[in-house]
């Protein structure tokens, strides 16, 4: 599966209708989430997806707001409901993390709905997407759709309306072999990262150009009053630039990724999960910077594309030991260049970790293609919220 984001150009018309959708689904979640909460803290039952759903029918007679909103749309909105409680008992039966139960959703936090079979028709030619209930709408179509579209979600964000298509590829294209075997990769204090080749790739730094005009907007958003139109505008504008930034650092990401996976089989960087990296705070805020999970991901779906692997290995001692003896020294951070007393070597400090990790063993990512994800982002930065979210345990 693959996923195809486009911008539409809706008429006010058809806002009006996909902000009323959103009203009324969240406010469906909302109450079934709730009943789930009293089934159980009451009756001690469950109330599974199927319950749910049953008492659609008697619903939509009572209200018909809802009834105007196609059926599996209305599906689609308890299944997300089913998901988050399935992933809450997960958690708790894992024990791994904190499990927090299923939250309600405020109005603004509430984005998106999807039509998970039919109901909709794409007409590539006249770049028109038909949505039953709804009507038809034009939409930016920037590259062709290649494959079986499977469903199609609505979604909100900071500067209008899109479309996102889960797509079931056709064939997957020849793959060229590329060249070169192996690559390890760091990264970066100075620039983004290191090769092992010793080429760095360079940062474009978008967010700390950025940040000062963020800085800027979110004091914007907290000095004016609460609930006022003033701030709503001001936190449209935050939500704006945070939205900028990202697409930055991601068409930098996707551009960098692919210049690697046409050069090298196998790219390997360091494990995040298993290391420390994230606990020095100097390094913790370039390496958020840099996001360099998406990248890594990325970088994970493109080799797959064509044919090529990505592996992470265990980070600990990569940037202590010798590339070339195996000899360890200690490097504290400011340290910048590597002068090994054992065997001579001098060498850049990133490029020796480069070096060390493209030596190591390690497990390969998968990339996740298979699995279309694209409803529910997480959302980091709270401030992107005009108020902050009200807590409605309304039963439809
Ligand atoms: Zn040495």
């Amino acid at each position: 599966m693959k996923a195809y984001k486009f911008k539409l150009k809706p008429s006010a018309k058809l806002i009006a209708i996909f902000d009323m959708w959103l009203r009324l689904l969240c406010e469906l979640y909302n109450a079934a989430i709730q009943e789930r909460r009293d089934a159980y803290r009451i009756n001690g039952v469950c109330v599974g997806k199927k319950e749910q759903s049953a008492q659609l029918p008697d619903i939509k007679k009572e209200r018909d707001d809802l009834a105007r909103i196609h059926s599996q749309v209305i599906q689609e909105t308890l299944k997300r409901v089913d998901l988050a409680f399935k992933n809450f008992f997960r958690r708790v039966k894992e024990k791994k993390e904190k499990a927090g139960f299923p939250r309600f959703r405020s109005h603004c936090r509430y984005d998106s709905f999807t039509y998970p079979q039919s109901g909709f028709k794409m007409d590539q030619k006249r770049k028109k997407l038909h949505l039953s209930k709804i009507g038809s709408v034009k939409l930016h179509l920037s590259r062709p759709i290649e494959g079986v579209i499977k469903t199609c979600t609505i979604k909100r964000e900071a500067d209008g309306w899109y479309v996102i298509f889960a797509v079931e590829e056709n064939e997957r294209k020849p793959v060229v072999v590329a060249p070169e075997d192996e690559v390890g990769i760091d990264v970066g204090l100075k620039s983004f990262a290191v090769l092992s080749t010793g080429e760095p790739i360079e940062n474009p730094q978008l967010y700390r150009q950025a940040e000062a005009s963020l800085k800027r907007a979110q004091r914007r958003v907290s000095r004016r009053r609460k609930g006022s139109h003033r701030r709503k505008k001001a936190a449209r504008l935050l939500a704006k630039k945070h939205q900028t930034v990202a697409r930055q650092r991601r068409d930098f990401h996707f551009k960098e990724a692919k210049k690697l996976v046409v050069r090298f089989r196998v790219i390997k960087f360091e494990d995040l999960m298993m290391g420390n990296l994230m606990k020095n705070h100097h390094l913790a805020k370039s390496i958020c910077d840099a996001g360099w999970s998406q990248f890594i991901s990325i970088a994970a779906s493109k080799a797959e594309e064509a044919g090529g692997r990505v592996i992470v290995v265990n980070p600990a001692g990569t940037s202590s030991r010798c590339s070339r003896c195996g000899q360890k020294h200690k490097m504290p951070l400011h340290i910048r260049t590597y002068r090994c007393s054992s065997c001579g070597l001098v060498i850049d400090r990133d490029h020796n970790a480069a070096i060390n990790i493209k030596e190591r063993k390690g497990r390969a990512v998968l990339s996740g293609r298979r699995r279309v994800a694209v409803v529910e982002e997480p959302r980091t930065c709270r401030a992107t919220d005009p108020e902050s979210p009200t807590i409605t345990g309304t039963r439809a």
